[in-house]
């Protein structure tokens, strides 16, 4: 209520497919509910390139992209109940949601049927639109706003607000954990998580990547096998083998020849987001009564869940800390599956 509307430096695409550069976006006055953060970092997700490159359509520019967001609260309005300033916060994929439908109510916002709103690439309540955390700060009411555990890095944290999430929740749903089996497909930057965060719960876990050019670090991130998708035999040999298997490949996938390694009753759960569809012939499915779902990251209570569990077992993002003004090599890099495994933005630096 104190702070008025302000101007603040950000990293924009100042159009579909530009390289970002460094410019200043709105941020609103702070509202009775709102806490202003001050960002110290930002996650770079391939999301974030997608949309960049309106390769999802629609896409609103000019875009500051950003959903990986840690900080330090700089000032809260006068109904915030839940932070003071100082405190170390983050921000994921979500601002806003409708707050009263069944999915709202049930603490899954990322499954909003009243409207959510992206912490960037949307429209707040007000039509105005929303800018994400390649900037020194932003504006984002407490319900929407986490809480970083003590003994987790803000840097290393970043990425847990979208990566960690994405995987944590259906990794919990499709009950990954002791005597479970599960695949991780890609090892970028949900899939590093996704082998840390399964490891942690307790199964047994596998890296199906491209090739073994990082195979020594999948074992180290808790994996106890790790194959390579460019051998066909790798197909044959796994056959029949997982409970569950989780693709995070942001390109479209075989999803048939990834079905036929689930056990029966197996789930392949893809929670990446190519811009082209895929086709799937279907007996892949009903030989073995196997399932092939998606997830979408996960709501603000399970998000908390998520850095709890993280901060207990000791896990953060493997991440390379870069300068603003390296964001668009930065795209260059994650595109060409060059990334160990998360870039992050020191925003100090914009
Ligand atoms: P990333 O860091 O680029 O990781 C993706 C990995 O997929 C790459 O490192 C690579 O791993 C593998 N890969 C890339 N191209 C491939 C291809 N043509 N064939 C097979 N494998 C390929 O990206 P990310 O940030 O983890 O995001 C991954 C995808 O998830 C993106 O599409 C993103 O938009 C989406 N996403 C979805 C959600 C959700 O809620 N569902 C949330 C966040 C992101 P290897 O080198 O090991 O093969
Ligand atoms: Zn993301
Ligand atoms: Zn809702």
């Amino acid at each position: 209520m104190t702070t008025k509307a302000s101007t603040v430096p950000a990293y924009a695409a100042p159009a579909a497919g530009a390289p970002l550069q460094r410019t200043t976006i709105p941020r609103r006055a702070v509202g009775e509910h709102d806490v202003l953060i001050d960002v110290r970092f930002a996650g770079i997700c391939h999301s974030d390139i997608h949309q960049a490159r309106d390769g999802w359509g629609k896409g609103i520019y000019p875009m500051v992209p950003g959903h990986e967001i840690t900080g330090v609260v700089a000032e809260v309005g006068s109904g915030v109940t839940r932070f003071a300033p100082g405190d170390r916060v983050g921000v994921g994929c979500l601002v806003d949601s409708c707050r009263t439908c069944d999915n709202c109510e049930a603490g899954l916002e990322q499954y909003c049927t009243g409207g959510s709103v992206a912490t960037y690439n949307a429209l707040d309540k007000n039509g105005e639109p929303t800018y994400g955390g390649y900037s020194t700060r932003i504006v984002v009411d407490e319900r929407f706003t986490v809480r970083i555990p003590d003994g987790l890095a803000l840097d290393r944290a970043a990425p847990l607000l979208c990566a960690g999430i994405t995987l944590y929740s259906p990794l919990r749903h499709w009950k990954a954990g002791p005597g479970k089996k599960v695949a991780i497909v890609g090892l970028g930057g949900l899939g590093h998580m996704g082998v840390k965060i399964a490891h942690a719960l307790g199964a047994e876990v596998t890296v199906l990547s491209q090739t073994l050019r990082k195979k020594d670090d999948g074992l180290r991130l808790g994996a106890a096998a790790y194959h390579a998708t460019s051998d066909e035999a790798t197909f044959e040999a796994l056959a029949g083998t997982f409970d569950l298997i989780v693709s995070t490949v942001s390109a479209p996938l075989r999803f048939g020849r990834y079905l036929g390694m689930l056990r029966t009753d197996g789930a392949l759960v893809n929670v990446g987001a190519p811009e082209e569809p895929v086709s799937l012939n279907l007996f892949s499915l009903i030989g073995d009564r196997r399932t092939l779902a998606g997830s979408c990251i996960g709501g603000l209570p399970e998000t908390q869940e998520m850095l709890d569990f993280c901060a207990e077992h000791g896990l953060g993002a493997e991440i390379e800390v870069i300068s603003a003004d390296r964001v668009n090599e930065a795209y260059e890099r994650v595109l060409a599956s060059d990334v160990r495994y998360r870039f992050v933005i020191d925003t100090s630096t914009i």
